[in-house]
């Protein structure tokens, strides 16, 4: 059992960011609306995370920091197998195997006034559950990450290099999620305040906190449906000149995804209109029916594969050509 949970930490809880990833997850699983997340110093002493959503009863709540599927892993060589088992049901295990987790909750159908709390620490899973006053929904508290596991926590980057990666987690659901709030605090600092959205305008807004005034002041939304395919976003024009090191969000059914084949067309939409080779900018949403692509080849790596590779590419090049063409300086 020892074995397996540090396996499988070392998998899934690679760094702070990783936890947030995760916990994020569970939370939207929930089907939260609201999400606060709260670290201190990049995320090895403090993430708390805090949701509205469905709660964990009571009885689930010691279930639900335990392995689902310790068989899985029986010894070493089964580390070879790892990558194939995608490690679903273990993330609060595998994160309270190295770290002082605390699990707050309270279920939306409980019919109790306050939530119930179970804690672990390292190894050793302190089952007992006490009364804690919480409003429906559920927080995780994962404190002195990496504690009990000093090698692991010797592979940690400078504390502005964590937090930038748990950012980035942040923002990539903030753009994919406009239907959740969310926010997030970095030592007592508030980093994103994010309220949901729903037209446009709205959406515009939250992509202007995320991405920055300029990129929206640049940038120019599109709505494009073709052969059952649709593109939505904002791309920015070249006058952008970016200080940010990477925007380039694209979705594949709400999924985020860093594909050849999307890089090519959008490369290749620009370098058509603008004459040279500036590097896009771009947040941008491709819904297609789920049979016509399949999101599946890695489950960590963001790839996919498209049934038909050349009516996609197709769709986004001329779908983007026409845009950026159309509002040419
Ligand atoms: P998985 O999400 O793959 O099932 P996890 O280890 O991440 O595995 O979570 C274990 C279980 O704990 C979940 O299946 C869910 O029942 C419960 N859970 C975890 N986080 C939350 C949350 N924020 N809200 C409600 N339930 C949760
Ligand atoms: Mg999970």
């Amino acid at each position: 059992q020892r074995l397996a949970n540090q396996i499988a930490a070392g998998e899934v809880v690679e760094r702070p960011a990783s936890v947030v990833k995760e916990l994020l997850e569970n939370s939207l699983d929930a089907g939260a609306h609201r999400i606060d997340v709260e670290v201190e110093q990049g995320g090895s002493k403090l993430i708390r995370i805090r949701d509205d959503g469905s709660g964990i009863p009571k009885d689930d709540l010691t279930l639900a920091l335990s392995r689902h599927a310790t068989s899985k892993i029986a010894d070493l060589d089964d580390l070879e197998n790892i990558q194939s088992l995608g490690f679903r049901g273990e993330a609060l295990a595998s994160i309270s195997s190295v770290s002082r987790l605390t699990l707050t909750s309270r279920a939306s159908d409980s019919g109790e006034s306050g939530g119930w709390q179970v804690e672990a620490a390292g190894q050793d899973m302190a089952a007992t559950l006490s009364p804690a006053p919480h409003p429906t929904g559920t927080s995780v508290e994962v404190r002195d990450l990496f504690f009990n596991t000093p090698a692991r926590k010797k592979f940690l980057r400078t504390e502005n290099t964590e937090f930038g990666r748990i950012d980035e987690v942040v923002r990539r659901l903030a753009l994919s999620r406009f239907d959740v709030s969310l926010s997030l605090r970095h030592n007592q600092r508030t980093v994103h305040q994010l309220h949901s959205a729903q037209s446009v305008q709205e959406k515009q807004r939250r992509i202007g906190l995320v991405c920055g005034p300029a990129f929206l002041e640049h940038a120019v939304y599109i709505d494009m449906e073709a052969s059952g395919l649709r593109l939505w976003g904002w791309v920015c024009l070249p006058t952008f000149s970016r200080s940010q090191p990477d925007l380039q969000y694209f979705y594949v059914n709400g999924r985020v995804i860093r594909d050849k084949l999307v890089s090519h067309a959008i490369k290749q939409a620009y370098r058509d209109v603008m004459y040279g080779g500036r590097h896009p900018a771009f947040v941008l949403y491709l819904e297609l029916q789920p049979s016509l692509v399949d999101v599946n080849v890695h489950p960590t790596k963001h790839e996919v594969r498209f049934r038909d590779q050349r009516l996609v590419h197709d769709f986004l090049f001329r779908s983007l050509h026409k845009a950026l063409a159309d509002v040419r300086p």
